[in-house]
This record gives C-alpha cells, structure tokens and sequence, in this order.
C-alpha cells in the first residue's frame, strides 16, 4: 500500500533547507577554513543580519575570503560608510504604492511585494532598508489589491516580487492563484525569484503542478549574478521549469569584485543558456545605503557592454538598466 501523506503537516524538504540555512558570520568563514580573526569582517548586523543556504555555500570556494558567492553575502565594515547619493530607500518606492505592498509604475504591468523574507542576504539588495512591515499586500491588504487590479483593466502581468515570492508557502501561492484566476486582463504571471538559484530544492513536485495549471502565460526571472552560482541541481531545477512550460529569464546585479569582468559576464551568459534560461537585465546597481563598495560607474559598464556585444551572440546580451523613480520603466544605459 503507498502510505497517505498529510499535505498540511508534512514539512517539505526545502523547508527543512531553508532552516538549516547559516545565518552566523563566523560559522560560514569556519566552513570556508577561512580564519575569522585575520579577516576584515563585519560580524553582526541586527537589521540585514547574514543568511546563505548551505547548498549556496558549498559552491564557494574553500580559504577564499575573495570569492564571488561569497562576497554576495559577508557583511563587511564598509557598509557602515556613509556615502552621499546612497539612501535607504532610493526609489521612492514608498510613492509608487496606490496600495500597500502593490507597485504600479510601469505600463502594464503592476508588481506585488508579497513577503519581505528571502532564503539569502544579498548585501547589495536595495530592499535592505524596505518597511515590509507595512507593505506587506498578503498581511490585510490582499483584498484592496486584488480591487485594484480587476479595476485596471490596463493590467496585463502581474510580477510576484518580494522579498522572495518562492518563500510563501504552497498553500498561500495556491490561494493568491485562485484569487487570480478571476481576473481574465492579467494574461500574464511573472515571479521574481532567487530561489531556483539558492535554494534549487523549491523547485519539487508541488511547485511544478501549481505552475503547470496556472491558467495564465508563466514568466520566471531568476536572478544569478556568478557562472559559479550555476551547479547540476539549479541546472536541474531550471530544466523542470522549463518542462512546465515555464519563460526562463534572468536579472543580475553588476558588482564590483563579484561580475564586473567581461570574461565572467561571458561565462554567466553561457552557463544560463546551457540551463535553458536567457540573460535579461543586468542591472546598475540601486544606490542604497551601505551598498557603495559594489558600485561599478556607467562608463566602466558601457565598456563592459562593448565587450559582451563583441564576444557573444545578441540573445546572450543582457540589457544595462538602471532604475530611476520617475522614469516609466528600466532606463537603458546602452548602447
Ligand atoms: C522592474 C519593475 C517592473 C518590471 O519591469 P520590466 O521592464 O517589465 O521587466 C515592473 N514594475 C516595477 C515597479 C518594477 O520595479
Ligand atoms: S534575493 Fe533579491 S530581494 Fe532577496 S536579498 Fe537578494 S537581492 Fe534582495
């Protein structure tokens, strides 16, 4: 007999990944073999403290205290430097909200904030600063937002954002798909996710049928900054979406130290194609507070552009953006 397993009890296992998940500075340098004490580290910080899935940090390089991934995550006393130009919030965010948690700014497409959590701390990420608190659409404000969006029928796709949208619980994704399904305009459902990337467990069976009977055309944005971020279990997992039917699509963040070299942009282009997924932003960073040491200026990634449009085959070309809070979309930086 096959035994019954109770789907509200049992505990999915990237569930189980994500507790696991190191969140000390000191546990991850010692995983690394890397000596805390000869390290110009910052160990705590109450509100962005470090978070990293294992699986995310075994694709580190051990005794690298220079590594890409691992830059992405380790708190460093820079981020403490006050940098002028650099604001907690520096896309106004707070102004584009006709409900809390809803951002419409762009044309056509609108944008729910639907939880502040993520299964990583990316220490550039612009909403280390957001009040999620209060933006949170799923926390009291799903009805007004749902209003909303029936009532503009301009409306065609709506991005599930966050915070990690992937975070929510299979149970709040299959509710908010029901919930839309009765609004015939949004032909579209676009996620923004890290998950597939950090935490390829996310991508099981359950996922994959709810994604599979959505009844409107699926989008997925991952967002990989590094070829080496790419190992055979994202490789996996992005396959399975793509056999779901899924348009795999990819943002990264150009950082400094991390991806601002031409031959590393090359590789993550390639390395995305071979998983069935294309380049699509790549995006200036947002100058937020605490964020200025990633910075690469526009001159150095025009250059950077050149280059890529040079070596790779125009679909492999991610498009330079940066956001501004009053342009109506991603303002292109090249060519
Ligand atoms: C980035 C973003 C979008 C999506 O922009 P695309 O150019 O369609 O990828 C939509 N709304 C908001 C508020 C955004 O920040
Ligand atoms: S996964 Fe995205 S939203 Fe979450 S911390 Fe990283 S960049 Fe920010």
């Amino acid at each position: 007999m096959i035994p019954r397993i109770d789907k509200s009890r049992h505990t999915p296992a990237w569930q189980t990944a994500l507790m696991q998940a190191v969140g000390s500075v000191d546990e991850l340098l010692c995983l690394l073999h890397i000596d805390a004490a000869k390290s110009d580290i910052r160990r705590f910080s109450r509100d962005f403290p470090l978070r990293v899935p294992r699986g995310f940090v075994a694709r580190m390089e051990p005794g690298n205290i220079h590594d890409p991934l691992l830059r992405q995550v380790l708190p460093l006393p820079e981020e403490d430097r006050q940098h002028t130009g650099f604001l907690p919030d520096p896309l106004r965010e707070a102004d584009a909200m006709p409900v809390p948690g809803l951002l419409h700014k762009y044309r056509g497409r609108a944008l729910l904030t639907l939880t502040g959590a993520c299964a990583i701390h990316c220490r550039y990420c612009f909403r280390r600063h957001f009040p999620y608190a209060e933006a949170n659409p799923l926390s009291g404000n799903q009805a007004r937002a749902l209003e909303y969006l029936a009532a503009h029928t301009g409306i065609r796709e709506l991005i599930l954002s966050g915070g990690d949208p992937l975070m929510l619980p299979d149970t709040r994704l299959e509710a908010l798909a029901r919930a839309l399904a009765g609004i015939p305009h949004l032909q579209t459902l676009r996620l923004h996710t890290r998950l597939p990337i950090v935490l390829p467990e996310r991508v099981d069976s359950r996922l994959l049928a709810w994604l599979g009977e959505l009844p409107q055309r699926v989008v997925v944005v991952v967002h990989c900054n590094h070829p080496n971020e790419i190992d055979p279990a994202v490789v996996t997992a992005l396959r399975k979406l793509a056999q779901a039917g899924v348009l795999l699509l990819n943002q990264s963040v150009l950082l400094k130290g991390i991806n601002a070299e031409t031959d590393t942009l090359i590789h993550l282009s390639e390395a995305l194609l071979a998983a069935g997924v294309l380049p699509y932003y790549l995006h200036q960073l947002d100058r937020v507070q605490g964020a200025a040491h990633f910075e690469v200026s526009d001159s150095a990634a025009r250059a950077l552009m050149d280059s890529l449009h040079a070596a790779l085959p125009g679909y492999l070309v991610p498009r330079l953006v940066r956001e501004l809070p009053d342009y109506p979309g991603k303002y292109p930086l090249w060519p």
